[in-house]
């Protein structure tokens, strides 16, 4: 199949816009979302150290070499990547998120759960489940993320969310009851209360995947690890994103649709202000302690600051 943009053959084509591109014509229209989501949002401002959540698969690479792009130059803005080694043996190497660092010239702080709480994800799955812990992975990750960031003067987080993550996340929350997580996001990283931005956001995660090869050859190598099980959409049950997927297959636009719903849903939330928020950490909460705080409390040590 051609490229419609020129007469090159296509690598991908896009359902929900009709069209298929060639890798010059994709990797164009994959940067130009990419920065009109971070344009539109505001989220690139002088004096800015952004740390990439690199966990050393190809979506948090594909956003590292992207923003090193991005920012290349731009004097004022900082650029570095945090790993959180979340303790997974089924995911041990981290060395991948190293290289990566390493060949986009950033540099790279790393930090573990066993340090940091004493406990691994792996022992959390064996004592509460895998669900309760991928919520408390999800809680003790971005306390820690947070916790780094602000010892080297980090000003926002970036992830390599995608619009099948915020689409499976919101399908989740639906299924299970628990949409005033989609109502009331935590917007900060953790405790620290350090921003989060998501410039691959309206971007679907197959493009992300397909970025990250096209671009591998260039500065990065990406022989790509699978994401840890709290990453992006991967915090979702297998069942309920195999669900999602089968009948997105046929409806290009479902994950889409989910996704700006979740995103209005929080919005008019937010006009509205949140009903109640936690008396210990201040983020909304639907009454009394929150989520993250509840989980705070249960993991030994992870309170400690
Ligand atoms: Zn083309
Ligand atoms: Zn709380």
């Amino acid at each position: 199949m051609q490229c419609d943009a020129c007469r090159r053959e296509a690598v991908i084509y896009q359902p929900y816009s009709g069209k298929h591109l060639c890798p010059a014509h994709f990797l164009r229209d994959f940067e130009a979302k990419a920065k009109h989501t971070i344009r539109s949002n505001g989220w690139l401002h002088p004096g800015d150290h952004i740390a990439v959540a690199l966990s050393g698969n190809a979506a948090g690479a594909a956003l590292l070499v992207f923003l090193k792009d991005l920012t290349a130059n731009r004097r004022d803005i900082r650029l570095s990547a945090i790993t959180i080694d979340t303790g997974i043996s089924s995911c041990p190497d981290l060395m991948q998120a190293q290289k990566t660092a390493a060949a986009c010239g950033v540099e790279w702080f790393p930090c573990s759960f066993a340090e940091r709480y004493g406990t691994t994800m792996d022992a959390l799955v064996q004592r509460d489940g895998p669900q309760a812990a991928r919520c408390a992975c999800r809680v003790l990750r971005d306390d820690l993320l947070g916790e780094i960031a602000r010892a080297h003067g980090v000003t926002r987080c970036a992830f390599a969310t995608t619009v099948d993550d915020s689409a499976g996340k919101f399908f989740s929350d639906l299924l299970s009851g628990t949409v005033e997580r989609t109502l009331f996001p935590p917007g900060m990283m953790g405790k620290t209360r350090i921003p989060g931005i998501r410039p691959f956001m309206d971007i679907p995660e197959p493009e992300v995947i397909l970025y990250a090869g096209l671009r591998s050859g260039e500065t990065i190598s990406c022989n790509t690890l699978p994401p840890g099980p709290c990453a992006g959409s991967v915090s979702v049950d297998a069942d309920v994103r195999a669900a999602l997927d089968t009948y997105a297959r046929r409806h290009p636009a479902t994950k889409f649709a989910l996704a700006n719903l979740a995103g209005t849903l929080a919005g008019i939330a937010a006009a509205r202000g949140p009903p109640l928020s936690c008396p210990a950490c201040g983020e909304p909460a639907v009454g009394g302690e929150c989520e993250a705080c509840h989980i705070r409390r249960t993991v030994e040590r992870g309170t400690e600051s």
